[in-house]
């Protein structure tokens, strides 16, 4: 029964169009990573000052991990055990801030994540938040207005970092600010970091103090996150971590984050990467040329945020009609949304997933296509198949086997 379920998800991501940009799919080496015994084993601890025996090779796997992950990323110190995105952010603040420090980082629905200040999150309810958001006639972010609220407010840390922006960010600009009011600076990549280190997306090192980035994102690795950092940062990030949040770490997580870590360091990574902007940007072509307003008018990067307003029809509606479709995105606010979280007035989408399955520009604009005609009514479930079974995800009959 159990297995039944599983082999039925399997089945789903390969036949249904995965356009969530914060989704992707993971190499098979990374899988099978995951699926072995080093799950048994309990690490509480760093390599070398470990409160169990029996590390001999999980310490080696972790200083592996280690090192693959500031090659990747070309910074001096890293920690690899946060179990996701939320917790790695958890320990930064744990390591910087006090209860009740200003903390400042973008609105939720202006494109901020949950864990940036939102009410409803920990970070809002432990922290005073001071959320900024974007020009609201540009949608991008406005420098000027974010350092005058920095400076009204005096934040200790301040959060370049969102799960709905579609544009680059000046991650110089923000080291400035901080500056000015005297601010740790954070940069949450956790969409962009595959970007990042393909150099499609400027890095944020060293302008910023510290990078939190889940690492299942555009990084294309297992679920999970990592923590990147200035050398003196590293004792007090090590010790928010553990024993600060966490006991003991997922070794086998971590060795499949090691996996992807050396999958990124390819020069098939970097077109790939590549080829996720190109592909954004024909969705981009096409939904303009269709009539659809993009907010901010586009994208720099792997993801679209589409204003249905005028559409007559609310974000979640034509999320649940597109799924009808075999198509798969998220409802999503966009900024200054008149509507509750619940009926958003937009749709956000992108390219990661698709770029993956090995499609490009052409099926790009093509899918576009096919979500217009669905949003008009069009059942386009038949023309969705014929393009997912051309470009497969896993080889469903071989995970088949395993089960
Ligand atoms: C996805 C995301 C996170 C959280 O990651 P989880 O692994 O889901 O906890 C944090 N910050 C940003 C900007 C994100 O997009």
């Amino acid at each position: 029964m159990l297995e039944d379920l599983i082999w039925k998800e399997i089945e789903r991501q390969n036949k249904e169009l995965g356009l969530i940009p914060s989704e992707n799919y993971a190499s098979e080496r990374v899988l099978k990573i995951m699926g072995t015994p080093l799950s048994n084993k309990y690490a509480e601890g760093y390599p070398g000052k470990r409160y169990y025996q029996g590390m001999k090779w999980i310490d080696e796997i972790e200083n592996y991990a280690i090192e693959m992950a500031k090659r990747l990323f070309k910074v001096p110190y890293a920690n690899v055990q946060p179990h996701a995105g939320a917790i790695a952010n958890l320990a930064v603040y744990l390591a910087f801030l006090s209860p009740g420090d200003p903390l400042m980082g973008m609105a939720l629905d202006a494109g901020g994540h949950l864990t940036h200040g939102s009410k409803v999150n920990f970070s809002g309810k432990l922290y005073q938040s001071i959320p900024y958001t974007v020009d609201p006639e540009t949608e991008l972010l406005d420098y000027d207005e974010i350092k005058k609220l920095a400076l009204a407010h005096k934040p200790k840390l301040i959060i370049a970092g969102y799960s709905a922006y579609p544009r680059q960010v000046d991650f110089k600009a923000f080291r400035e600010i901080a500056d000015e009011v005297g601010a740790i600076l954070l940069a949450d990549i956790s969409h962009i970091s595959g970007l990042v280190v393909a150099g499609e997306h400027p890095h944020p090192y060293p302008y910023a103090d510290v990078i939190t980035t889940t690492t299942h994102k555009t990084l294309r690795g297992p679920r999970g996150a990592i923590i990147l950092a200035k050398e003196e940062y590293g004792k007090a990030i090590d010790k928010a971590v553990f024993p600060g949040l966490q006991g003991g770490p997922l070794e086998h997580v971590i060795a499949a984050k090691a996996a992807a870590f050396e999958e990124a360091q390819t020069q098939a990574f970097k077109e790939y990467a590549k080829q996720v902007r190109k592909n954004a940007k024909a969705m981009e072509e096409t939904f303009k040329d269709l009539g659809y307003r993009l907010v901010s008018d586009g994208t720099d990067t792997h993801l679209l945020l589409i204003d249905l307003r005028d559409k007559g029809i609310n974000g979640k509606e034509a999320a649940v009609l597109l799924e009808k479709n075999g198509i798969i995105v998220n409802a999503n606010s966009i900024p200054f949304d008149p509507n509750p979280p619940t009926k958003p007035s937009g749709i956000r989408l992108g390219s990661p997933a698709i770029t993956t399955r090995g499609m490009g520009e052409a099926e790009a604009g093509y899918i576009v296509e096919l979500i217009d005609q669905a949003l008009q009514g069009k059942d386009v479930s038949q023309e969705v198949q014929e393009l997912t079974q051309q470009f497969p995800v896993y080889e469903v009959e071989r995970w088949k086997k395993i089960f």
